[in-house]
């Protein structure tokens, strides 16, 4: 461990590594991550994968299609490929409002360059043959979609990112925050005080905790995600495209011969950000009765879109907790009340996809060189001053996760 540094990345997670990897990319290695547990144990160990670019606004595509790019130079750096299976995907709607939502899509996926073709649903059902859309008012196939695993990404940024030069240590816990005449020069850690020029809150859930030290509410709550991963059966043959439900908040794609299937839930279920344990695998996160009951209610609503749901065997039930912010809009930048901090979090259940946005943008406010995607819509003090631990809060962010205008927030930790 050194002692002075140009840049501290607190989190080891996909996107500090991927921080870490743009930075020395850019010529700055002067950088160092620290990491209290292992690279890639939080959240993204639990990542779905899922690599969608079916976003309404043209700066979250340009992130998340940074992402697909740095994908590429990894592999070529690290001589190995990283499995990303470009598969597609099918989205396909019922209602009036999804309908609007996914024309909305259509005209940035358009601007972007990125294909979109309009498929019927026995088109649809030759690529998913379990999938029945004959009620759907639109149906779309995006090629440039696709899966991998987020952790193998999170290792890749990590590695490529040491061979330039930068530091990566584990086993080092972030304190406190040093802070000199109204700037922050440096982190307290559990091995002795650090000092930088810049300090990156890339804390995942635990962000809120790190931006405590310096008083300002991080704007977005730890939300639990989950999905159930069915036996392999063989409807997840290999090459089937991913799967988007939104009517039914679902999404599937293929896992191991069988298929993963995400399931929002109704009332997302939030955390309070001061009170995490330091490591996911020690929440309480999955409650095993009222978890089934919530399937089968689930399952009822994918009935009309898979007539079959009810024989398929889950075998796997995996939940993570992600940072979702009241407009489900990332956190990106500067904190203006304090130089030299700077947050890139608020992941909205996308951090795995969009992490080669989130490391440029934020090498490119270190290097104060022109930034290549428009980050002015992820300013994190967009909401004012909040305060991250209330209810009222909470309930803003669950209802965002939720795609509702009211949520419910159900305390756990
Ligand atoms: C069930 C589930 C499914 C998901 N599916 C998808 C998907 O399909 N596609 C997608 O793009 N995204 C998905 N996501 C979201 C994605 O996993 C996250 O957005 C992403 O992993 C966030 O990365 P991160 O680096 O910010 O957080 P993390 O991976 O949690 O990393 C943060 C790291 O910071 C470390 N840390 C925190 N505080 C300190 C401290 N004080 N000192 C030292 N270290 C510290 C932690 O130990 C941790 O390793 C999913 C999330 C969940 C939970």
């Amino acid at each position: 461990m050194p002692d002075r540094t140009d840049v501290i990345v607190i989190g080891g997670g996909v996107i500090g590594c991927s921080i870490a990897y743009h930075l020395a990319r850019a010529g700055r290695s002067d950088v160092l991550v620290i990491e209290r547990n292992e690279l890639s144990s939080g959240a993204t160990a639990r990542s779905a994968g899922c690599f969608s670019h079916a976003r309404s606004d043209r700066s979250t595509i340009r992130m998340i299609s940074r992402t697909r790019a740095a994908i590429g130079e990894l592999e070529e750096m690290l001589g190995e490929s990283l499995d990303f299976r470009q598969v597609g995907c099918v989205r396909a709607v019922v209602g009036e409002e999804r309908e609007r939502e996914l024309l909305d899509m259509e005209r940035c996926l358009a601007a972007e360059g990125l294909p979109v073709e309009v498929l019927d649903a026995a088109a649809a059902r030759d690529l998913c043959p379990w999938l029945e859309v004959e009620a759907a008012r639109r149906i779309v196939f995006l090629a440039s979609d696709g899966y991998l695993d987020g952790a193998r990404l999170g290792h890749a940024y990590a590695r490529a990112a040491r061979l330039l030069g930068a530091r990566i240590v584990r086993g080092v816990a972030a304190r406190g925050a040093l802070v000199e005449d109204g700037r922050i020069v440096g982190v307290k850690t559990d091995r002795g005080e650090l000092r930088a020029n810049w300090v990156v809150d890339a804390g995942g859930v635990w962000g809120a905790e790190i931006a405590r030290w310096l008083g300002w509410g991080f704007a977005a709550a730890p939300t639990r995600s989950h999905y159930w991963i069915t036996a392999p059966d063989g409807s997840g043959a290999p090459g089937r495209p991913n799967v988007q439900l939104p009517d039914v908040r679902a999404y599937l794609r293929s896992e191991v011969g069988g298929l993963l299937v995400g399931l929002q839930e109704p009332r997302s279920r939030t955390y309070h950000p001061l009170q995490l344990t330091a490591d996911m695998a020690d929440m309480p996160l999955i409650e095993e009765e009222h978890d089934l009951d919530l399937l089968v209610e689930q399952a009822g609503r994918l009935r009309a879109f898979i007539p079959d749901v009810d024989r398929w065997g889950f075998a796997h039930h995996i939940a993570g907790l992600s940072m979702y912010t009241p407009d489900g809009k990332f956190l990106l930048g500067p904190t203006p009340p304090l130089p030299g901090f700077l947050v890139a979090g608020g992941c909205c259940g996308s951090g795995v996809a969009g992490s080669g946005g989130f490391g440029q943008s934020i090498a490119e406010l270190i290097a104060g060189t022109p930034l290549s995607i428009d980050i002015e819509r992820y300013r994190p003090d967009r909401f004012g001053d909040v305060d991250p631990a209330s209810s009222a809060f909470r309930d803003r962010c669950a209802a965002a996760r939720s795609g509702k205008s009211r949520g419910r927030v159900d305390e756990v930790a």
